[in-house]
C-alpha cells in the first residue's frame, strides 16, 4: 500500500501529473482507499485518487531548487513554506522599488503566517534569485493587511456634512447629500484608504554559506560558495 504524507508531492501514474496530498480516505462501496489531491499550481480544487493510482516524484535534483516543483506549490499555498519570518516592511518596499534582483511572482500568492493557525493571507512574493540564473527557494513576501479598505476620510466627512445639513437645514436641497454619497461610492479601490500591509521572509531553507573560495580564485574576484544544509550553488563572481 502506498504510504504518503500529507501534503506531500505525489505523480499519478497514468498522466504523470504532480499532484499534492491532501486528505486520506477510507475504501468504501464506491472505491479504494486513496488520498484526496491538488495539482502542484492549485491549491483550491482536489480530487480523490485511489492509492494504487499514485506514486512517489522522481528524486529533486540537489543543490537547485525548482520553480514548478519547489516555488510554485508553496507560492500556491498547497505546500507550506519551511520557514516563515518577519521582515521589515521599509526595507522590502525599498528592495522591490529598486527591482534589485528579486523576481515577481505572478499573480496572488499565500502565506501562512506564525500564529495564524491555518489561515493564510493574500500576498505578493519576490522571488531571490542566486547569481547563476537560479533561485535561491527563499522570497520576500508583502501581505495583504485587512481591515482598513475604507473610503477617503475627506469624502466620509463629506457624507456625513451633508446629511446632517440635510436633517437640520429645512432649505438645504437633498441633493446635495445623494451627490455626497454618490461621489463616495465611485470612489475607484486604489484610492480606499487601506492598512499597511506587512513583511515577511518565506524560505525553503535558511542558507549556512559555506564559502569553496581558494586564494588564487579570490584574486580573480571567482567565489564558490554552496549552503552547507541543502547544497544549493551560492556563487559570486564580483569580477574585481
Ligand atoms: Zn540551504
Amino acid at each position: 500500500m502506498s504510504d504518503f504524507a500529507i501534503p506531500q508531492i505525489v505523480r499519478h501514474k497514468t498522466t504523470g501529473d504532480f499532484l499534492i496530498t491532501r486528505e486520506r480516505y477510507q475504501a468504501n462501496k464506491w472505491g479504494p482507499a486513496g488520498y484526496r489531491c491538488s495539482p502542484i499550481d492549485n491549491s483550491n480544487t482536489t480530487m480523490g485518487y485511489a492509492d494504487d493510482a499514485l506514486e512517489l516524484p522522481p528524486p529533486r535534483k540537489p543543490g537547485v531548487f525548482d520553480y514548478a516543483m519547489d516555488i510554485v506549490p508553496r507560492a500556491q499555498g498547497a505546500l507550506d513554506w519551511e520557514h516563515v519570518e518577519p521582515a521589515r516592511l521599509d526595507l522590502t518596499l525599498s528592495n522591490i522599488a529598486a527591482c534589485a534582483g528579486w523576481v515577481a511572482y505572478p499573480g496572488i500568492a499565500w502565506v501562512k503566517k506564525p500564529g495564524d493557525g491555518n489561515h493564510k493571507s493574500w500576498a505578493r512574493l519576490f522571488l531571490h534569485t542566486s547569481q547563476f540564473g537560479g533561485y535561491t527557494g527563499q522570497a520576500h513576501a508583502l501581505v495583504y493587511e485587512r481591515g482598513a479598505n475604507k473610503y477617503p476620510s475627506h469624502l466620509r466627512e463629506a457624507v456625513i456634512d451633508a446629511a446632517v445639513k440635510a436633517v437640520h437645514r429645512r432649505n438645504e436641497p437633498a441633493g446635495n447629500l445623494a451627490a455626497a454619497v454618490l461621489e463616495m461610492e465611485s470612489t475607484p479601490y486604489y484610492k480606499r484608504e487601506a492598512a499597511m500591509p506587512s513583511a515577511w521572509v518565506v524560505s525553503i531553507c535558511k542558507h549556512e554559506v559555506e564559502d569553496q573560495s581558494t586564494a588564487s580564485s579570490r584574486m580573480r574576484g571567482w567565489h564558490p560558495a554552496r549552503c552547507s544544509k541543502c547544497g544549493i550553488n551560492l556563487s559570486v563572481d564580483s569580477s574585481d
